[in-house]
């Protein structure tokens, strides 16, 4: 075995070791990405979110102007001048920290507007929402605090690792992705076994772009007696008529019993919400323990406030979102690309061996594009893959160039003829 294939082996089978020999296994592996040019990972970037960025790279030590396919800012907020001038107008007026947790200090008014404002932008007249400093707090704290060890979380194996975290201290079935017979299965089984279960599905998947099959996982938590809750981080500003998500797509955002997401993709900020009947939110706001325990989100939140309202203001940007992600997925399909069942802007290039995905990323940052090469653990073993997020900014020249790049990938590795 090649010294790269035993590195990455080596790697991939990680768990089991002491935390020291862990930690020297993946400084190995560090080296190694580093010493080959796959470090396409923590590089440092000097110009913010966008579709250019100017980054520090293994091959531009004084950082270069790369392409880049790498932020979920899907609709470009992030450098809109209403969204900066927002934030920085919360920072003039309230200072750039809360200095304490909602709870006890740290719940300033734009808080307040910001939790009405995403509330009743689901159009949930009867709801309330809770808002927490990132979307993985509201997710793993959501479900920390209403699940204890006499419930029962029944989550698609696919589902965003904060709602894993979430479930450490209940009982926990995971079904095979997108699977409605495996949620059937488990659910069927479940029945009358447990105090409350709760359903939680992703509506798009982070990883794969692809949407959950909501209408049948509704019917299904309903008919066996089960609650459902559904992360759409990836879909809120991308699906649906107006931009409300996967649940808006599929006329459903009335049918779930808990919504969550967060405000560092399209929301252009940082900070999670989880949107539900005021009986659980304010069960949330004064229960959940990083609502008492941890700050709030900075002045710049208010930053979030003019974001929500831009999707109405401005539809253009999603409009534009869809002909980038329709041009780019019939590029890459045209060249024989496997970009597997995306609907959304999440844009997978799947390869499968981890070794050859290093190699195409690295290849892919010398003609001047920067992607997200996925690997084990984020995926399975074999189902390594390119991830790209489109955004609304990016230009036809822009996703020419790394079309270009693709071809020139595919030349080098042969990544249609040799897919495992
Ligand atoms: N849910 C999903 C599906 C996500 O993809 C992410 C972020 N990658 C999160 C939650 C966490 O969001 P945040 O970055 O706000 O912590």
């Amino acid at each position: 075995m090649d010294f790269a294939t035993a590195t990455f082996k080596n790697f991939e089978n990680i768990e089991g070791h002491d935390i020291y020999d862990r930690a020297e296994v993946f400084g190995d592996f560090l080296q190694y990405m580093k010493d080959n040019g796959h470090m396409n990972y923590r590089l440092q970037n000097f110009s913010g979110c966008g579709p250019e960025m100017h980054v520090k790279t293994s091959m531009h030590q004084d950082g270069y102007n790369y392409v880049s396919f790498v932020s979920n800012d899907y609709l470009g907020f992030t450098q809109h001048p209403k969204v900066k001038a927002a934030a920085m107008q919360g920072i003039l007026e309230f200072g750039t920290g809360a200095g304490a947790s909602p709870l006890i200090g740290g719940h300033f008014s734009y808080h307040e507007v910001l939790e009405e404002k995403i509330a009743s932008f689901f159009r949930r007249s009867k709801d309330s929402s809770v808002i927490y400093t990132t979307g993985y707090t509201a997710n793993s704290a959501t479900l920390m605090s209403l699940l204890q060890k006499e419930d029962l979380a029944i989550i698609d194996m696919a589902v965003h690792t904060s709602v894993y975290e979430g479930c450490i201290l209940t009982n926990t079935k995971t079904f095979l992705h997108n699977h409605v017979e495996s949620l059937e299965r488990i659910l069927r089984d479940a029945k009358d076994k447990y105090r409350t279960k709760l359903v939680i599905v992703d509506g798009v998947y982070s990883q794969d772009g692809d949407l959950a099959p909501l209408k049948q996982i509704i019917e299904l938590a309903r008919h066996y007696g089960a609650y459902i809750m559904v992360d759409d981080a990836h879909g809120i500003g991308v699906l649906g008529a107006t931009g409300r998500g996967a649940l808006e797509l599929t006329g459903l955002l009335h049918e779930v019993d808990l919504i969550s997401g967060t405000f560092s993709k399209t929301f252009a900020n940082i900070g999670g919400y989880v949107i539900a009947n005021p009986k659980l939110i304010n069960f949330l706001k004064f229960q959940s323990r990083q609502q008492i325990f941890s700050a709030t989100s900075t002045p710049a939140a208010a930053g979030i406030i003019k974001a929500i309202e831009l999707i109405d203001e401005e539809p253009q940007w999603q409009l534009k979102l869809w002909e980038n992600i329709n041009y780019f997925k019939n590029g890459l399909t045209a060249m024989g690309m496997d970009v597997g069942t995306t609907q959304s802007a999440i844009v997978p290039v799947k390869i499968g061996d981890a070794h050859k995905t290093g190699d195409a990323g690295k290849l892919l940052l010398k003609a001047g594009i920067y992607t997200n090469p996925i690997l084990y653990p984020a995926v399975a073993k074999k189902d390594a893959r390119i991830r790209m997020s489109l955004m609304a900014t990016h230009t036809i020249e822009q996703l020419d160039k790394a079309l270009n790049a693709f071809e020139y990938v595919n030349q080098k590795l042969d990544i249609v003829g040799q897919r495992v």
